[in-house]
């Protein structure tokens, strides 16, 4: 038999482990893993000194097209993702316009997407007040999960976003949870937060810890502790996006072992930059929930050496420079989202696996197999024979610092640049097709496929 490409000597992390290993790539799939194989292949590649992982499954990234695609598009972001180490993800149901809260809606966004991944793909469906009979259809036609908003969102166009009432979380719980399906809730109190804002800026405080002041913990904490009592009425299956605070963390563990069926995910910025460097940092570094303080992230970094963070996604959130540096002084006019997944893997892992010595495989789960096995998402999330051949190369001994000029992003702005990273991404391929390579770049064309989740939660299958 001769194989499509055979990965060499390359320090292999599997679920539990990490072994120094080759792997064997035919059709796509990974379809042996040895000490050696000395079969034929179309192409051997060395992966001697590189740490070779299961690609992360960001189940949080805005993509804005159609719509907003000068905010980011399909083929701008899935090349960021597939540099930074990520072979699929998951689409939120806004930025773009119209958002993603019907099968119209969703179609329009199939479409766009259509030919411009280079990643493997999936979408969520939105939540929103006046979309309950539309959820159904949602979910028949492939979302991945639901996702609401606690805390006020969209604009004034009619076709955008919006958050939910209580009475609508409730009775979308109770929906989604006959639907089978995992509702991701955005967790802040609308009206603390919206009020506490006004008052500052009422007063003509308007700086960058002004707006932190505006979403305190306790935001979180309550939204959180309402939607898992909601949840609890409702049977509803739970996942907290972006979970910002360790308090927070606690309450979401405890319902889970009270027997709720809920998980939650954080993000890189909410470890490795603090609410103390915001004013340095800038409208970049300028996201909901806010930046927490030095003491709060050391918390939450605590959470995660625990074991208490399920995965880690990038809530890459773009837009235009004038959305983020206006003539305004004015932090709260600021466009709130990080532009960030270029740098998800390499970020963390050097933070958490280099700096504070999480193994490796706990480091894998948190990006591969736990989103996988969370939502569902069939043939990923580890390295294993008959898995999809979704890898990539991480080199544990060089360092970069991150500059502008190597962001794929739309809007080449981000918190990170100018950061020192202790490790790097150096090839990702997807389903056993390399898409980027460091040396080379995004290599190919997009090749990235859509997931659709047909009947319910155990049912996905490639399209
Ligand atoms: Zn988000």
């Amino acid at each position: 038999m001769i194989y499509d490409l055979i990965i060499k000597g390359g320090n292999v992390v599997l679920k539990d482990k990490v072994i120094k290993n080759d792997i064997a790539i035919l059709n796509g799939k990974i379809a042996a893993i040895a000490e050696t194989i000395d079969h034929k292949a179309e192409q051997i590649i060395d992966a001697s000194e590189q740490y070779v992982m299961p690609g992360m499954i960001d189940t949080h990234v805005h993509i804005c097209e159609p719509g907003r695609t000068e905010w980011e598009g399909f083929l701008t972001g899935t090349k960021a993702l597939a540099a930074g180490g990520t072979t699929c993800y998951a689409d939120m149901p806004l930025n773009a316009l119209p958002a993603t809260v019907d099968r119209h809606t969703l179609q329009l966004k199939a479409e766009a997407a259509h030919g411009k991944n280079y990643i493997d793909y999936a979408f969520y469906g939105g939540l929103v007040a006046g979309n309950l009979e539309r959820l159904e259809e949602l979910s028949d036609e492939g979302v991945i999960a639901f996702k609401c908003f606690m805390s006020t969102c969209g604009t004034d166009h009619p076709d955008d976003f919006s958050n939910v009432d209580d009475y609508t979380l409730f009775a979308g719980m109770k929906k989604i949870a006959e639907l089978g399906k995992i509702l991701s809730i955005h967790a802040e109190n609308a009206l603390i937060t919206d009020r506490l804002g006004e008052e500052l800026n009422a007063q003509g405080r308007t700086s960058a810890a002004d707006y932190v002041s505006s979403r305190p913990v306790f935001t979180e904490v309550e939204a959180v502790k309402r939607a898992l009592y909601f949840g609890k009425e409702t049977k509803c299956p739970i996942h907290f996006v972006h979970i910002s605070t360790a308090e927070a963390v606690e309450e979401i563990m405890n319902a889970r072992s009270g027997g709720q069926d809920v998980s939650l995910e954080s993000c890189p910025h909410y470890f490795t930059i603090s609410s103390e460097q915001l004013e340095k940092i800038g409208p970049a570094a300028k996201c909901s929930p806010p930046l927490r303080s030095m003491e709060e992230q050391e918390k939450l970094w605590k959470k995660l050496l625990e074991g208490k963070i399920d995965m880690l996604t990038s809530d890459h959130s773009p837009c235009p420079p004038e959305m983020k540096y206006s003539s305004s002084n004015n932090f709260f006019e600021v466009w709130g989202g990080i532009t960030g997944c270029q740098n998800s893997v390499d970020l963390m892992f050097d933070e958490a696996v280099l700096k504070r010595k999480l193994p490796i495989t706990h480091f894998s789960r948190m990006i591969s197999s736990n989103p996988a096995e969370r939502f569902n998402i069939p043939n990923k999330g580890e390295i294993a024979v008959s898995m999809d051949a979704d890898i990539i190369f991480i080199d544990a001994n060089r360092s970069y610092v991150v500059e502008e000029e190597g962001l794929y992003y739309r809007h080449k702005h981000s918190p990170y640049i100018g950061r020192l990273i202790n490790c790097r991404i150096t090839k990702t391929f997807v389903r056993g097709k390399i898409v980027y390579d460091l040396d080379q770049g995004i290599v190919g064309k997009p090749i990235g496929k859509a997931l659709k989740l047909k009947y319910g939660r155990s049912h996905l299958n490639l399209i």
